[in-house]
């Protein structure tokens, strides 16, 4: 369990449904996509049609299934929330397809796991409502055509490059998801902080919103860490103070490495000398599987400019020596 993971855990689902906006105006970042997606709906609403297949992509917790949500209720159609894991046959996917309501937004997230044939099915339903019900097998299999009302999918994956070109062409508005700004990370902890009626100081919304890693998701989570200490150690109040005593408890450093990051960049920095040394090296250095390294620590650790992959290893940046405190080695040395 990690406290900086950004996939939704159990907590997570059970608390974050009050959390979501409800509406655009709502919506706190990511300002191109909203006024993009502003226009397509408002269109689509002038026309009274149902709104286009929209596809969402980028990591986990930036607000997707959110955004989904927000779709339908400006449609002011209903929602359905299914998954690509779900979906192993294409039978699975009919019958979801088959019990739509006309204008309804069907999520559908991770749909890069989707089975083939359910894709294929999939791709003839967003183009022409329609699906065809194979009945019977083997030489009797038959397909039945049925028309499905005008529905809006709404997919969303982790990369758009992991779905096949023709289902990413059925989309009409396609709609990459960053990473936010510390500031627009202590604008979501502030409202959720008045949601959960906590008392919270300016500063220590910054000091939560810098731990973060750019995820509301990771945001509330630890908004909701500090709020246990606040009223277990302090009068309830998040000051900077509180911020920073309650995440030190978490282990969580003042730029959101957890314990596992700073022990695989520490090993890079005092046993390998900053690197280039191989992953495997690296991993058995730290007494963690190559894969926890790889999909786990580095992903963030590159993006924050710390550690670097290169064809001759992993190498620390300047930033990594600074970060921990300690002075690189003089170049040359062994
Ligand atoms: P996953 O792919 O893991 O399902 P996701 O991208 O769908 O993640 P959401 O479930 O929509 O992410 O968001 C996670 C949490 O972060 C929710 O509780 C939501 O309230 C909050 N959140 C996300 N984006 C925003 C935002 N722009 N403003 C306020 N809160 C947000």
């Amino acid at each position: 369990y990690r406290l900086v993971g950004a996939d939704a855990d159990g907590e997570d689902r059970a608390v974050e449904a009050p959390l979501r906006p409800t509406d655009l105006d709502g919506f706190i970042g990511q300002e191109r996509v909203r006024e993009q997606l502003d226009l397509v709906l408002r269109a689509a609403r002038a026309r009274g049609a149902t709104a286009d297949h929209v596809l969402f992509s980028g990591a986990p917790g930036l607000g997707k299934t959110t955004l989904s949500m927000i779709i339908a209720a400006e449609m002011g159609a209903p929602f359905r929330i299914t998954s690509g894991p779900a979906i192993q046959h294409a039978g699975d996917l009919a019958a979801i397809l088959s019990s739509l309501t006309e204008g309804e937004v069907l999520f559908l997230d991770e749909i890069h796991r989707m089975s083939r044939s359910a894709e294929e099915m999939l791709y003839m339903a967003m183009e022409d409502f329609r699906v065809d019900v194979v009945v019977g097998t083997g030489l009797g299999a038959t397909p039945i055509p049925l028309e499905l009302p005008p529905f809006t999918l709404v997919g969303a994956t982790t990369r758009a490059g992991l779905l096949v070109p023709p289902l990413r062409d059925r989309f009409g508005f396609t709609a990459h998801m960053e990473f936010y700004a510390p500031a627009e990370l202590e604008r979501v902890i502030h409202r959720s902080a008045r949601l959960l009626d906590v008392a919270i100081e300016p500063e220590g919304a910054a000091e939560i919103a810098g731990r973060s890693r750019g995820t509301p998701r990771i945001a509330n989570r630890l908004l909701r860490r500090v709020r246990d200490y606040a009223q277990v150690k302090a009068d309830g109040v998040v000051t900077r103070e509180v911020a920073s005593a309650a995440l030190a408890v978490y282990e969580i450093d003042g730029r959101g490495l957890d314990r596992l990051d700073r022990a695989v960049l520490g090993a890079l920095l005092s046993l390998f000398g900053g690197g280039p040394v191989g992953l495997s090296t690296l991993a058995v250095a730290v007494g963690e599987e190559r894969e926890t390294v790889e999909e786990v620590a580095e992903p963030f650790l590159v993006r924050e400019g710390l550690l670097a992959r290169t064809p001759r290893g992993r190498v620390a940046t300047p930033a990594a020596w600074a970060h921990l405190g300690l002075a690189p080695l003089p170049q040359g040395d062994p």
